[in-house]
């Protein structure tokens, strides 16, 4: 990777440190298999730094909050994300709220309760979202992902984590993220969407 211009960064060869601003380490891995080949040369340092409060009222606002805590604390360039599900019949809930939806930061307590509050209902539109956020001492960047589907009626697969065994992606094959293997959900997922918009906009900066 060469970035270079406006971020006031230039890596030609050696390696540049970006610290990752989340504690979820099943992010950090598939933020790691994502960004190798867009960013080849970068290696990713997982943000060991106390949490930053997201109090903001969107993706975007959440997952800049992250990433400025982080590269304020370490001086790195820093990336972070903010992602969830959003259902329609049920107004776009969880949403941001996705990770406490039940209170317990359970996965299963999670999807359980979406189920439940969905009910039988015909309507089970749904998309994973993520915002991707970059920042450094030239600025931030910050970009959306969007990765389309319905609800499924029941758990299925034991792959991936949150809500991945209750979402079947439009373009899965009639599989449940669940049900895919992480290479294939890495090819699709909103994270993947997001995080090579985001790369694209780092180099041309
Ligand atoms: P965040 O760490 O604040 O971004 O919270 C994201 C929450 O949204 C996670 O705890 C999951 O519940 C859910 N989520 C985000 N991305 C995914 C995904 O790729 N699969 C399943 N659940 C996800």
């Amino acid at each position: 990777m060469s970035v270079t211009g406006s971020t006031g960064l230039e890596l030609v060869g050696g390696g540049l440190q970006v610290v990752v601003a989340t504690h979820n380490p099943h992010k950090v891995e598939e933020l790691g298999r994502i960004l190798a080949p867009l960013l080849p040369g970068v290696e990713l340092v997982p943000d060991d730094g106390p949490e930053a409060v997201e109090d903001g009222d969107t993706f975007e606002a959440n997952a800049l909050i992250k990433a400025r805590a982080a590269h304020q604390r370490t001086g790195l360039p820093a990336l972070a994300d903010d992602s969830g599900i959003e259902v329609d019949a049920l107004g776009g809930a969880p949403g941001i709220h996705s990770a406490r939806y039940a209170g317990t930061r359970d996965d299963r307590d999670n999807l359980e309760l979406l189920l439940t509050n969905l009910g039988d209902g015909q309507d089970r539109t749904a998309r994973f979202v993520c915002a991707a956020a970059w920042v450094d001492s030239a600025g931030e960047i910050v970009v959306r992902g969007e990765w389309q589907g319905e609800v499924a009626d029941a758990p299925r697969g034991e792959g991936g984590f949150g809500y991945d065994p209750i979402f079947v992606p439009h373009d899965g094959g009639g599989r449940a993220a669940g049900e895919l293997t992480a290479e294939e959900k890495d090819a699709l997922s909103h994270r993947r969407i997001a995080f090579t918009a985001l790369a694209e906009r780092i180099q041309a900066s």
